[in-house]
């Protein structure tokens, strides 16, 4: 029974396809979202013992998401209540994000909305957050989520700009600053965080065109469970999720049949009682969840500690291009130096080694050997092609090396000589740092 108190059938999938089956509700189209997100993908349709416990070791140990960084590991700051809205699309936020590195079709900025009380979320990428721009972007937000009755609005100079606030007026939108709000509690501020961190993962799988990864992302995020209200924004939208991939994949499994036609009358009128329920079910949960948040809000976060030979990534920042990852390595700890501070030896070299402090470093999960099977030893009465699963890319540990020539030149003390030094030695004995598992440390005389 899920939380409508719709029964649902689970299907309990064979061991074999397990593993294709965390990666598929993990990555891809369900960008790379966090642990409860990726439960909350995987248990609409699938369900085999210690599958929850599986699901959170395939996520922690994800090499993508350990590079990004966590969705929620910021510091917590006491919060206001903000008030729960209630009509979907009523209460629209908007806000710009970037500059981001510029897309092959020119694009440096993403403008973002998101309905406040469903959590829909939107995206333009623009070319500038000029006026024109904005308000032509503005308009493409609300051909697909209605004009809105209030407009919360960045503090951004585009957004203030005589030309966007005439044109919102001329349609009597309501201009409010998010502001107004704690910027912890505003939604928009978390959602931007979360978008770029999917964004963020998607380009690191996909290149820096993040233009293309927007769109999983949105879909992604508006078909997974919102905290805040216990729905998937597609849920309170639209009355019920939109099909994804694993929901193919299920139904492909189970073999659905088609459900019947029936009127168009009774279709809407299960479809507004659905909505309905959803709307309440929503707006309880969310006073609620602003109760315990409130709660959390105030704890300290938890002190780090590790122990030699500990695998840790290292927060690294690169100034060329803000998508790129801040966490490299996994180094290994090779010593305590103090309460706060490790000796960390270095991923690439042999004999270096330094001393960085504690909230520079976070502990690396390594997964466990994978095993790839061939599908097509499959024998029995399911024939190939419908248990057919996207493979998994079983090589998640690439690193590359100008990117780790980059980040160790900025955090060492080596200067630009010494840096081109070590990389013609790299380059020389490109053999002794393949990716390839198993290649490493090859002892040449
Ligand atoms: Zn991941």
């Amino acid at each position: 029974m899920d939380k409508t108190g719709v029964e649902r059938l689970l299907l309990v999938v064979p061991k074999k396809y397990r593993n294709d089956l965390k990666a598929f509700c993990h990555e891809g189209t369900s960008g790379h979202l966090g642990v409860t997100k990726t439960k909350d993908i995987f248990s609409r349709h699938f369900f085999w013992p210690q599958c929850y416990k599986e699901i959170e070791d395939y996520v922690r140990s994800c090499d993508r998401c350990q590079r990004v960084g966590k969705p929620f590991d910021k510091k917590k700051a006491p919060m206001k209540i903000v008030p729960v809205i209630q009509e979907v699309f009523s209460k629209i936020n908007v806000e710009a994000c970037g500059p981001l590195p510029v897309t092959p079709s020119g694009k440096r900025y993403l403008l973002t909305a998101m309905c406040l009380s469903s959590k829909y979320p939107d995206a333009v990428p623009v070319e500038d957050i000029t006026s024109v721009t904005v308000v032509d972007a503005l308009l493409q937000i609300f051909s697909r989520m209605g004009f809105p009755k209030v407009l919360q609005l960045d503090q951004g100079s585009s957004f203030t700009s005589a030309l966007s606030t005439t044109f919102l007026e001329k349609f009597g939108i309501k201009v409010v600053h998010s502001s107004v709000y704690h910027p912890q509690s505003n939604p928009i501020e978390r959602f931007h965080r979360t978008v770029k961190r999917v964004l963020k993962v998607l380009c690191l799988e996909s290149g820096s065109d993040w233009e293309q990864a927007i769109y999983p992302a949105l879909f992604a995020l508006r078909t997974v469970t919102h905290e805040n209200t216990g729905f998937t924004p597609a849920e309170l939208v639209h009355g019920k999720n939109l099909r994804t991939p694993l929901t193919l994949l299920y139904e492909k499994w189970l073999d659905v049949e088609e459900t019947e036609g029936e009127p168009v009358t009774e279709y809407v009128f299960s479809l507004i009682n659905r909505m309905k329920r959803c709307q309440e079910l929503a707006i309880s949960k969310m006073e609620e969840c602003q109760q315990k948040n409130k709660t959390w809000y105030d704890k300290r976060a938890v002190k780090r500690e590790f122990r030699i030979g500990d695998l840790v990534l290292i927060f690294a920042t690169f100034k060329s291009n803000k998508l790129s990852p801040h966490w490299t390595g996994p180094g290994t700890i090779l010593r305590k130096l103090s309460e706060t501070n490790y000796v960390v030896q270095l991923p690439g070299e042999k004999a270096t080694s330094k001393v960085y402090h504690v909230n520079m470093l976070k502990p690396y999960y390594k997964r466990p050997e994978e095993v790839n099977y061939l599908i097509s030893d499959l024998e029995g009465e399911n024939d190939e092609e419908q248990m057919e699963i996207p493979c998994v890319d079983s090589n998640p540990n690439i690193l590359d090396l100008e990117e780790m020539f980059q980040d160790y030149g900025e955090s060492s003390n080596m200067n630009e000589d010494q840096i081109a030094q070590m990389k013609k030695l790299v380059w020389k004995y490109m053999k002794c740092f393949s990716n390839v598992p198993g290649k490493n440390r090859t002892r040449h005389s």
